[in-house]
């Protein structure tokens, strides 16, 4: 990491990227897509609280930062980390 600034600019591509995710988790769900599942109870205590919502799953999407790669990606069920990978080299990834 060069500076504080090339962080600041890291940080604002995965808070994005990872709120695109959610939604489409939440979008998948709606449409009753079987790869897509609700938290079990059991496991709220290993989430955070709050979360717009608690669905898991993994898939690929068009990146919403470089908007011409794909973002692979997948959520725990167990505690709702989110691992992300887009293929466009240098745009973003990481894992929580
Ligand atoms: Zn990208």
């Amino acid at each position: 990491m060069k500076d504080d600034k090339e962080f600041a600019l890291l940080l604002d591509k995965i808070t994005t990227a990872r709120k695109a995710i959610v939604a489409e988790l939440a979008r998948r769900a709606r449409v009753n897509d079987p790869n897509v599942f609700p938290m079990n109870q059991g496991d709220w205590h290993r989430w955070h609280h709050p979360q717009d919502n608690y669905f898991s799953g993994a898939g690929e999407m068009v990146c919403p930062i470089c908007e011409t790669g794909r973002l692979r990606y997948s959520r725990s069920s167990y505690n709702g980390h989110v691992h992300a990978d887009c293929s466009t080299v240098g745009c973003v990834q990481w894992m929580e």
